[in-house]
């Protein structure tokens, strides 16, 4: 052929092209070769659009045939096919490019491409066209325009598919938090319903029980609880104003407070802790720069937080309540200390009144001048005494003390040394005698001594040690004191507390008769 071409060679490469640019370059190359033009245009038609959407310029003066070929910009039947005229007036290049000759490549009858072709050409425009019906133009230009409209498709579906999916993401987002806020609110509900019904658990038994110890000991167990901290105890003056007692509610994995406060260091952080009159926070870094708190012991005691809220009574630390976490650094928030000081207001007013209705029960029991237990108490004890010791069949003994010659000491020497004179037999008593012994004042200068599970002859020595301490006593002014003693005992004297208390009583007259300071046993 004279062009040189290898026609079966050109017709496999325009099949096995799927680009569109591709496609074009070697039909250029087929359209230059076999009829010479100056230059060629390739439009490549979008039958969606119904207009060129593609034009390539090949061979010489490209620029000036693309203005031509501008110039019949899309009106498809503008185009038609065989030899067009250019307008000379609106080129001046027009004459070299002179004549154009058009051919349309078409799929049955739908447009495909157009080839626009400037220039005197090697054949008769008819054999030409002949010559390029021959090649697979309309179909390599529709494949590959197809393919590259699915590409641009896919590439829409693919954006589309990711801006769905960022959506996606951002309401999978919006409802997370959404889920995040209801739980929140609840949890805050729930958080709140609950230290509400704690308060009110804690206020409630306050006021119903006197049980102080029992009292104190729940609170520490549902504030733990309610709280979910690792440690909760209460330190300082719970049963009386004396002495410190410690409750302490404590989680599995970390050991009991109690452990590190029953020691020196302890003792100090208990006391350090019980003058500060307003809530403390403690944190694991701060516990080292707190010089005031002992801080080897804290950190011993391995807290993150630890609040410490006072329980004051009248400008008076009573105690502390403290709540460790020895897991995560807490925050303690403003509800948190307020609602805990209420809690420590209500165990404050708990603990007052329980000391203070101990007192009264102490009072009751107590005789005022010297301090030992009174006629009712002792009556009490007595015929306890009487029911346990005939149950068991075990003997018990009466000691009945009467002093001598207060008359004397009051007449001579003042009713204050005579008072003087009984505060020494009691205290004599007290601290003469057993644990388990009950000394008492049963009226004016006569004392009773119950002495359980003992017989006749350990009370007789008891006695005797007792009149002579009681002999040893010094009233400034008089001299030593003394006092005559009547022992009974159960069951050799009596079967009944009346009975026994007579023959005990028998027993100091005769003491007297005998000439007082002197111990006489029962008939
Ligand atoms: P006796 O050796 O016979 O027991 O002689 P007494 O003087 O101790 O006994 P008496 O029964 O004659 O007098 C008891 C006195 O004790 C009379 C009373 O005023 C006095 N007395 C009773 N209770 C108290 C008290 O609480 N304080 C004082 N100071 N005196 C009291
Ligand atoms: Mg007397």
């Amino acid at each position: 052929m004279a062009s040189g071409l290898d026609t079966s060679r050109d017709k496999v490469r325009l099949l096995s092209s799927t680009d569109v640019e591709e496609v074009v370059t070697i039909m250029s190359e087929i359209v230059l070769g076999l009829g010479a033009p100056k230059s060629c245009a390739i439009l490549v038609f979008d039958p969606d659009l119904e207009e060129f959407s593609d034009r390539f310029i090949f061979g010489e003066k490209k620029s000036a045939f693309a203005k031509f070929v501008e110039k019949f910009n899309l009106e498809e039947d503008e185009l038609e096919p065989g030899v067009i005229e250019l307008d000379s007036d609106d080129f001046d290049i027009a004459a070299e490019m002179q004549p154009a000759h058009v051919y349309h490549i078409k799929d049955i009858d739908s447009l495909c491409a157009t080839i626009v072709m400037s220039g005197d050409l090697r054949y008769e425009a008819d054999d030409l066209e002949q010559m390029f019906d021959d090649y697979p133009f309309a179909t390599a230009v529709k494949r590959a325009w197809e393919l590259r409209e699915l590409s641009h498709e896919n590439e829409r579906l693919r954006k589309r598919y990711e801006e769905l999916e960022d959506r996606i993401i951002s309401m999978e987002e919006q409802t997370r938090q959404l889920i995040h806020d209801v739980m929140l609110k609840d949890s805050l509900r729930t958080k709140h319903t609950d230290r509400e019904r704690l308060l009110y658990r804690i206020s409630n038994a306050v006021r119903s029980s006197l049980d102080i110890e029992k009292v104190v000991k729940d609170a520490v167990e549902n504030i733990g609880a309610t709280y979910q901290v690792s440690r909760t105890f209460i330190m300082g003056f719970i049963r009386d104003s004396e002495r410190i007692d410690v409750y302490e509610h404590h989680r599995g994995d970390v050991p009991s407070a109690k452990v590190f406060l029953d020691t020196v260091e302890g003792s100090e952080f208990i006391h350090g802790a019980l003058v500060k009159k307003v809530p403390q926070y403690l944190t694991d870094d701060g516990v080292a720069n707190d010089s005031e708190i002992h801080s080897q012991l804290l950190r011993q005691m391995d807290f993150r937080s630890a609040l410490l809220v006072p329980l004051v009574m009248r400008d008076q630390v009573l105690a502390v309540l403290c709540l460790q976490d020895c897991v995560i650094p807490r925050e303690w928030d403003i509800d948190d200390v307020s609602l805990l000081s209420s809690l420590a207001d209500q165990l404050s007013v708990g603990i007052e009144n329980a000391q203070l209705h101990a007192e009264r029960e102490r009072q009751a029991v107590t005789d005022g001048l010297t301090g030992i237990n009174n006629r009712r108490k002792f009556m009490d004890e007595f015929e306890r005494e009487f029911v346990r010791a005939k149950r068991y069949g075990e003997p018990f003994s009466l000691i009945v003390v009467d002093l001598d010659f207060l008359k004397k000491i009051n007449d001579n020497f003042g009713h204050q040394a005579g008072d003087e004179a009984i505060k020494s037999v009691a205290t004599v008593m007290k601290q003469s005698c057993r644990t388990i012994d009950i000394p008492a004042r049963y009226g004016g200068e006569e004392f009773c001594l119950l002495l359980p599970n003992t017989d006749l002859e350990l009370a007789g020595q008891i006695a005797e040690r007792l009149r002579k301490l009681i002999n040893e006593c010094f009233i400034v002014g008089y001299g030593n004191i003394s006092a005559s003693i009547g022992v009974a005992c159960y069951p050799n004297h009596a079967a009944d507390p009346d009975a026994l208390f007579q023959k005990a009583d028998e027993a100091l007259y005769k003491a007297k008769e005998g000439g007082r300071n002197r111990v006489c046993n029962a008939e």
